[in-house]
This record gives structure tokens, sequence and C-alpha cells, in this order.
């Protein structure tokens, strides 16, 4: 079952800075409290209307008694064993953990479980999560978030309290609390200190219970530009080219999670103003820009990718976003909107830039048509930067040099012993994971009259995409390379992101 538009968004709002309270059984040291005493959620009443709506759940309902909150085994979170025993344990706690863990109050208390799902939340921005999984296991509930990418366990709920976490987060994004083996879908929309936080919910069941997956739509902060993604000056004027010709079609390619969306959007703000109509199709929409049509798939009403497009083209558009290309159709009406004077931004999953003319040409779409459409592909991975406090430098030797080169000649054949490289150490700005916000690797296809002659000619692709780097088209793994050499990232951060190529 889902029930989920932006419409669905539910506002959680708490009172008070009521904490949610813990077994902690034992003493409750001054580093195991919660900070969000002061200023944990709204001042509800004035802020938020909604959260006067009678059928408001998550209202600060049970008061959690004095005892100081969640038990921290040590401050840290770092990725840590499960717990295995998360039974309440008597007097002694069993030793450091390292991850927090919240218990049912021994005492027979309440737990606030909307205190604690604010919290999780607030710490999940503080990190700079962009997913929050609540993962139910046999013996324990394990809280993770996504952080540049990859997944960190932060802290374990006791089992049961499981089912009052469930709850208390179906009713807020308006879900079946009744439903317990069907997928759903939903929205909740949290104020943290005065701030709206819109969040899509998915809930998945699993073996051991219903999972939880938050993905965290935080706009404020975050740029779509290509200069915040760390595109060279040299690509972006190549970018540029491409969205100045009035009509025609831009793509973004890569796997899910290399920043796609964010590429499309960075173009869309720059081509935003009031003089053009500028619609798109999504699924989902995570953010809105002012003054552009977003408009959501939706499935059950029969609003798909293609039959959107179809619509959208009745609706006198100028530029089109679509959020993936998937299918015959949706290609075929996209290239030919492009063909037909307006431009057309989409995406598609492939590894690298010249495999999307073949893809496309698999789809069914006529080598002419893409020949005359294509602009410009720009594919592209997402890596992590290293942190600036704690990097370390290094001189790669030639141990170091035949191991990469072994896994990775690609890579190697750009290095030489003696080489100063840079890795991760890890340190309290960066919680440890010697890496701190993440920028782009991107490898640029420009359509040229070359290019489009030879593919409408079904010119082999492998020439193709020797003309193409006659034009100067870098490769993803050569950014990445670049990237390696002046210090942003490491060489093992470039072998996890980029694909060996032939
Ligand atoms: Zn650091």
């Amino acid at each position: 079952m889902s029930g989920s538009t932006a419409q669905n968004s539910q506002t959680v709002n708490t009172t008070t800075g009521q904490v949610p309270t813990s077994m902690g059984s034992s003493t409750p040291s001054p580093t195991s409290t919660v900070q969000n005493q002061n200023n944990s959620v709204t001042p509800s009443q004035t802020t938020n209307p909604v959260a006067q709506t009678p059928a408001n759940p998550i209202t600060p309902g049970s008061v959690a008694p004095q005892n100081p909150a969640v038990s921290t085994q040590t401050g840290d979170v770092n990725q840590s064993e499960q717990k295995k025993d998360a039974d309440p344990g008597p007097e002694s706690q069993p030793p450091a953990k390292k991850i927090q863990t919240i218990e049912k109050p021994k005492d027979g208390s309440e737990l606030n479980i909307v205190e604690l799902i604010n919290y999780i939340v607030k710490q999940a921005i503080k990190a700079k999560t962009s997913d929050i999984h609540i993962e139910p296991h046999e013996e324990v509930v394990v809280v993770r978030f996504r952080i540049d990418g990859l997944l960190k366990d932060v802290l374990q709920v006791g089992k049961d309290i499981q089912e009052s976490l469930l709850f208390r987060i179906k009713v807020a994004a308006k879900m079946r609390t009744d439903e317990h083996f069907a997928p759903q879908d939903g929205r909740i929309r949290f104020i943290i200190e005065n701030k709206k936080i819109d969040t899509r919910i998915s809930i998945l069941p699993t073996s051991a219970g219903e999972k939880v997956v938050m993905r965290l739509l935080i706009k404020e902060g975050k740029s779509f530009t290509f200069s915040s993604l760390g595109m060279s000056d040299a690509d972006q004027l190549v970018v540029e080219k491409s969205y100045k010709r009035p009509y025609g079609m831009i793509l973004a390619v890569g796997p899910t999670g290399s920043g796609k969306t964010t590429s499309l959007y960075a173009i869309l703000q720059k081509l935003n103003s009031r003089d053009v109509n500028i619609t798109t199709v999504e699924d989902p929409v995570e953010y809105s820009i002012d003054g552009v049509n977003h408009i959501q798939v939706n499935n059950k009403a029969n609003l798909t990718f293609a039959s959107g497009l179809r619509s959208i083209l009745r609706q006198d558009p100028d530029i089109i976003m679509i959020g993936e290309i998937r299918d015959a159709e949706t290609a075929n009406i996209a290239t030919n909107a492009a063909l037909t004077g307006h431009l057309v931004l989409s995406s598609l999953h492939t590894n690298d830039s010249i495999s999307t003319i073949p893809r496309l040409i698999d789809m069914d779409v006529e080598p002419f048509l893409v020949a005359s459409t294509l602009n410009i592909v720009i594919a592209q991975r997402l890596a992590r930067k290293l942190c600036e406090k704690c990097k370390k430098q290094y001189t790669i030797d030639q141990e170091e040099l035949t191991r990469i080169n072994k896994i990775r000649q690609d890579i190697a054949m750009h290095f030489k012993v003696g080489d100063v490289v840079y890795q991760e150490a890890g340190c309290e700005t960066c919680g440890d994971s010697g890496f701190q916000g993440r920028f782009g690797l991107f490898e640029i296809l420009e359509v040229t009259e070359k290019i489009r002659r030879m593919i409408s000619e079904r010119e082999n692709i492998d020439d193709v995409f020797k003309v193409a780097r006659e034009n100067g088209m870098k490769l993803i793994v050569e950014d990445g390379v670049n990237a390696v050499k002046t210090g942003v990232t490491s060489l093992e951060e470039i072998m996890r992101v980029t694909a060996l190529k032939q």
C-alpha cells in the first residue's frame, strides 16, 4: 500500500525537550546524556499549523521520566559489532560496544518514542546523513546512517521498542498501521531547531520485521552547481555550450547515487527564468526549484515517465526534464521532443559516456535521431574528499606501485615510485572516517558534427570513442587520478568508485 505524495506530509512535533529515556541502568555519566534538552524540537503551536490538527499522532504523548536519556557506551559512533545481548543485563554493563544503545526503561515508565525518532533525525542531520536505515535484526534493531555514500552503524534500539517505533513512524507518515506484510511509502515533515526537514519514508517487510528507510530531503546548504560538485572550468564551458542550444538532449549517466540529479538540477537552475516553461517528470520529486513545474510519477494514476512526457508536450514546454529514461517508449518520445525544438534533460544507467549511444540505439531509437538530438553526455561518479584536518601524506614505493598495478593498471600507469599522495587518517571533525564531503568525477562527451555523422552512419562505437578522445574527452578515471595528485582524495577511493575500463 502506498500513499505517497507531497501532500501527505505530516509534522512531527514535540513540545519541550523531553528526552528519550533509557534503561541506562548504570550510572548516568555526563557523556551519556543526549544533548537535546534545550533545543530538541519545535516549541510547536505557533510555528506549525499542521501540528494543530487533531489527528496529529506524533504529539508529545508520553512524558519521559527525567532520567538521563540514551545510554552511550562511548561517544564514538563507529561501526561496531552488534550487541549480542540486548536484554537488560543487570548492573554490569557489557564492556565497550562503541555504539549507543537505547532500551525501554526498566522501571516500567514510558519511553518517549517521538523524542527518540526526533533524536535519531537530529543526529542524522548533524552527521550530514542522506538516509537513515532502521533495520530489524533477530535480537536488536540497528540504526544506520548513510554518510558520504557509505553506511555506518550509529545506534541500536531494543527489540521491545521495535513495534512502537514502527507504529509512530507509520502514523506520522500516514501509512496503514495494521499492515505488516506489504511495502509502504510516505513522507514526514520534522521541525528541528525551527527548520523544516522533509523526509521520504519507505517501509519494507523483511524476515526480521519491517525495515524503515528515511531519505532526508535537505535542500538547504545543498547547492546545485557544477562548481560545488568540483567540475573543472573547462568541463563547465562544454556543458554550458550544450544547454545554450535551444533544443536537443542532455544526458547525465552513471550508477545510482552518482549525482546525476544534482547535475541536471544544476542545469535547470541556470535555465530557470520567467520567460521559459520548464516542466519535469520525476520519480520521486526530491527537491523543488521555484518556478519549475515538477510532476511526480504515479503509477496508480497511470502517470508514468512516458505518459507524463506526452502530457508535458501538450503544455507548451521549452525545457523538459525526465528523471530517467528506462524504456524504449520514453526514449523515443524524449528524442522526438528534442528533435521538435525542445531542450530535453534526462538520465540513463550506463557506466560511461560513450556506451550511451549504443544504449539508446538498443532502445529502438534510430541512429539518425540519436545523432541529430544528442548534445552532450555527462558520465559521472561521486568520490569522497579526504578530511583536510587529518589527511596524511605518503610516498608511493615500489611495493605499493606493484600492488596497484596488479589490480588497476589503468590507474597505476599514471603514478611512479616517489610520487607523493595522501591517504585518510581520522579525527573528530570527520567522525573518524578520514573523509568529509564528496565531489564529482566527470567524463564529458561532446557530440560534435563529426561524431553526429559517425553515429548516423552507424560507425563502430570504438571509432567514435577514438574521435571523442582526440577531441580531448577525459575519462572518469583520469579525473580521479588528477584528484589524487592534487590531494583531494586517495588512491583507494578512486579505485573504489571507478570501474576498470578495457
Ligand atoms: Zn579528519
